[in-house]
């Protein structure tokens, strides 16, 4: 059975949710809490510190959504239509926002102007926006830039750049977005993974020389280490560079959908971020098809995550009529 383009897009956008969901109930844990309270979590219950229902999402979700309409509205240059989906979903009181975005936001609305709310935010936040709430919302730009992989990384680090101003967080979105590109394309019984990695750094290298060499530098050197990292070296933070490491390593060392799921979230730490990012690349990877069943079902956005993803389908394959 060969995977399509359609079935990629919606394996993403599910993974997503999926990695969000199921990971909000181990938020803020640590393994050994986790090994205590769950033994191996493997299903979506809800609860956590947000008490959640089961099948409900947080902001890795509700952001990565608000990026597809705002990129749907907008294709060409998404960034101001990104941002009044960000203000739509901030007004709407969400519980679980980062510190990063919900400062930014905030700035937006006093100075009306992204660069200068990111600005303000690093200044605030004194110097530390390279989090990782940029990262987990980033994954639908690969599915709209595919044919332009320049304007790809343009748009990613655009979007990046909105509320997160370090530029370790525009390396690492761009750095996610091409791995993305990388796995949409790839074949459906592609073994050796890594490989991904290294064509992924070669055109983040390309698109974003732009970028300080430092930061470049820091990136490849994490990347690079991923594939020996033992597992007890992981780091479960909200670093964006932390969880892009610890997302990566979990789609390495499993060979399933569902073990790669299972094996971020029980990192704990920010499990539904972790989660997320890395439900963002099996799900692109193995397809829609390969997503149990038990876990799609259970999500309450699904009807929106179809939606949307039959909507940024339509517009990759050039079906959308342009307005
Ligand atoms: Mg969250």
């Amino acid at each position: 059975m060969t995977i399509n383009a359609r079935d990629r897009i919606r394996g993403g956008l599910f993974g997503v949710a999926i990695g969000d969901a199921l990971g909000a109930t181990l938020e803020f844990l640590t393994q050994d809490e986790i090994r205590r309270h769950f033994g191996c979590h493997t299903e979506i219950t809800g609860g956590g510190w947000l008490k959640l229902e089961p099948g409900e999402v947080t902001d890795d979700t509700q952001m990565t959504l608000a990026v597809t309409r705002g990129i749907l509205a907008n294709p060409q240059s998404p960034r101001e239509a990104v941002g009044k989906q960000f203000l739509h979903w901030f007004q709407s009181k969400p519980r679980d926002i980062g510190n990063t975005v919900r400062a930014a936001l905030s700035f937006y609305l006093e100075f009306q102007d992204w660069d200068q709310a990111s600005y303000h935010t690093h200044q605030v936040l004194g110097g530390k926006t390279a989090g990782n709430g940029c990262l987990m919302r980033t994954l639908p730009v690969t599915f709209a830039y595919d044919r332009n992989p320049e304007k790809m990384n343009k748009i990613s680090r655009e979007l990046a750049k909105m509320t997160h101003y370090d530029p370790l967080a525009e390396a690492t979105c761009a750095f996610y977005n091409n791995l993305a590109r990388q796995l949409f394309h790839s074949p459906e019984n592609a073994r050796d993974k890594k490989r991904f990695l290294e064509a992924a750094l070669k055109e983040t290298k390309k698109y974003c020389f732009d970028l300080p060499a430092e930061t470049l530098e820091t990136l490849e050197k994490a990347v690079l280490e991923i594939s020996s990292l033992p597992k007890e070296e992981l780091s479960p933070t909200g670093f964006c560079l932390d969880t892009l490491v610890c997302a990566i390593w979990c789609f390495l060392h499993t060979l399933t959908f569902e073990e790669a799921l299972v094996e971020a979230v029980n990192l704990g730490g920010d499990a539904d971020t972790i989660g997320a990012v890395c439900g963002g690349l099996a799900g692109t990877f193995y397809g829609y098809r390969s997503i149990p069943a038990r876990w799609v079902n259970i999500l309450k956005p699904k009807a929106e995550i179809d939606k949307l993803s039959q909507q940024l389908y339509h517009l990759v394959s050039g079906t959308t009529r342009h307005r």
